[in-house]
C-alpha cells in the first residue's frame, strides 16, 4: 500500500522570517489560515475517501508548523489527534525549520501522534542561507535532524536547487551532506523566483544569475539517482503547477512537468551509457506502458538524443516491466545506477 497524504495547509501565519525567495501565500494560493473545524472537516471527507488508511498521515504544509503560535499548533494538533488511531490514520506529518525543532516541541508532537517531520534545510552552506535570509545555519539543521532521529520520528529534509550564490559544487556537496543526515525522504525544489521576493529584486538588478535550466535538470537526475542509491526516497521534484505560482513567476526552474524532464534524463543518460560501453549502435528499448512519455522525452527529445548521438533504437511495450525497469535488447538496465557523462551529447536538442 504505497503512502499518501490529506494535506492541509498553514500558509505564512507565525513564520517570523522572510526568507529570499519565499512567498508564501502565492505558493499555498491562499491567506486563509485553517483552524480546527477546517481541519476536522479535511479530515471527515477524506476519511470517508480513503479505503485503507494505514499509510496515510495527516499533513501540514505550507508554512513553519512549529513556529506558529503555540495554541493555534496545540488546537490543529489536536483536531488532527482525533482521526489517528486503530483503523485511522496513521499519524501527522508537519514540515518545519530546523531552528524551531527543540525537545519541549519534539515533546508536544510526540503527544499528539506526530510520526513525520520535514524540515526545510534549503541548503547546507552557511553562506548560501545567509546570502538567503534564512536565518538559520547548516550547524541547526545538523541539531535538529540528530534531536527528530533521536525522538524515532522519520525525518524528512526538503533542498532548494539553485538559490542565490549556491553553485553546481554547491549542490552536489549539499546533496552529500544530505545523504550523510540519512534523512528517510527528500524533495527537491529547483528555485523559482517569485513576484514580490527578494530573489526577484536580486535577479532584476542582474545580481543573482541562474544557472541554465539544462544544467539543473542534469544536477537534479544526478541527484535522484545518488539519493534513491542511498535509499532515500525523493517524494517530490519541482514545485506544484498551480495557477498562483504561473502568473507570479519572475523567473526560474519552473515547469509544470519538471520531474518528468529529469526521470527522462536520468534514463536517456543511462541508455546512451550503456549503449557505448556496449558498443551498440541499434538498441530495442522495451518499456512498461506508463514509462512511454518519459522514455521518449518531452516533445520526443530523448529520441531525437539518441538519433543524433547515431544510434537507432525501436521503443517496444513489455508490461510485465515495472515502473523505470528497462531493457536493451533483452539485458535489464538499473537506470538509477548509471550517472555521469556518457561520452556522448546528452542534452536533448
Ligand atoms: S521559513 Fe518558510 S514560511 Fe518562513 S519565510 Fe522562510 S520559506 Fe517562508
Amino acid at each position: 500500500m504505497k503512502h499518501s497524504n490529506v494535506s492541509i495547509f498553514v500558509t505564512h501565519v507565525g513564520c517570523p522570517h522572510l526568507c529570499a525567495f519565499c512567498n508564501q501565500r502565492t505558493i499555498t494560493g491562499t491567506a486563509e489560515i485553517p483552524h480546527a473545524d477546517d481541519v476536522r472537516r479535511i479530515c471527515c471527507q477524506a476519511y470517508s475517501q480513503i479505503a485503507d488508511k494505514s499509510q496515510t498521515e495527516i499533513a501540514f504544509f505550507g508554512g513553519s508548523f512549529t513556529a506558529v503560535p503555540k495554541d493555534y499548533m496545540l488546537e490543529l494538533l489536536e483536531a488532527a489527534n482525533e482521526f489517528i488511531g486503530k483503523d485511522k490514520f496513521k499519524g501527522i506529518r508537519i514540515s518545519t525549520r530546523p531552528d524551531y525543532i527543540n525537545e519541549d516541541v519534539l515533546d508536544i508532537l510526540n503527544k499528539y501522534n506526530v510520526t513525520s517531520i520535514e524540515l526545510g534545510a534549503q541548503s547546507l552552506c552557511d553562506e548560501v542561507l545567509e546570502a538567503n535570509e534564512r536565518g538559520h545555519s547548516e550547524n541547526d539543521v545538523n541539531n535538529a535532524c540528530k534531536l527528530i532521529k533521536n525522538y524515532g520520528f522519520e525525518l524528512g529534509l526538503q533542498m532548494m536547487v539553485g538559490l542565490y550564490k549556491s553553485s553546481y559544487e554547491r549542490e552536489l556537496e549539499t546533496m552529500r551532506k544530505i545523504i550523510a543526515l540519512s534523512p528517510r525522504t527528500v524533495r527537491i525544489y529547483p528555485v523559482v523566483v517569485l513576484e514580490g521576493t527578494k530573489l526577484a529584486q536580486l535577479y532584476n538588478n542582474n545580481e543573482y544569475k541562474l544557472m541554465p535550466f539544462e544544467t539543473v535538470v542534469d544536477l537534479c537526475a544526478e541527484m535522484v539517482c545518488k539519493f534513491k542509491n542511498a535509499e532515500i526516497d525523493v517524494i517530490k521534484l519541482g514545485l506544484h503547477s498551480s495557477e498562483l505560482v504561473q502568473n507570479n513567476v519572475v523567473a526560474g526552474y519552473y515547469h509544470p512537468a519538471f520531474s518528468e524532464l529529469v526521470y527522462s534524463r536520468i534514463i536517456l543518460t543511462s541508455i546512451l551509457k550503456y549503449a557505448v560501453d556496449n558498443k551498440l549502435k541499434m538498441l530495442d528499448i522495451s518499456i512498461c506502458n506508463r514509462d512511454h512519455s518519459i522514455v521518449t522525452g518531452h516533445k520526443r527529445s530523448n529520441l531525437n538524443a539518441i538519433e543524433k548521438a547515431g544510434l537507432k533504437c525501436n521503443i517496444l511495450s513489455d508490461n510485465t516491466l515495472n515502473r523505470f525497469e528497462i531493457k536493451i535488447n533483452g539485458d535489464y538496465l538499473d537506470v538509477f545506477k548509471i550517472t555521469g557523462d556518457p561520452g556522448l551529447q546528452v542534452i536533448p536538442g
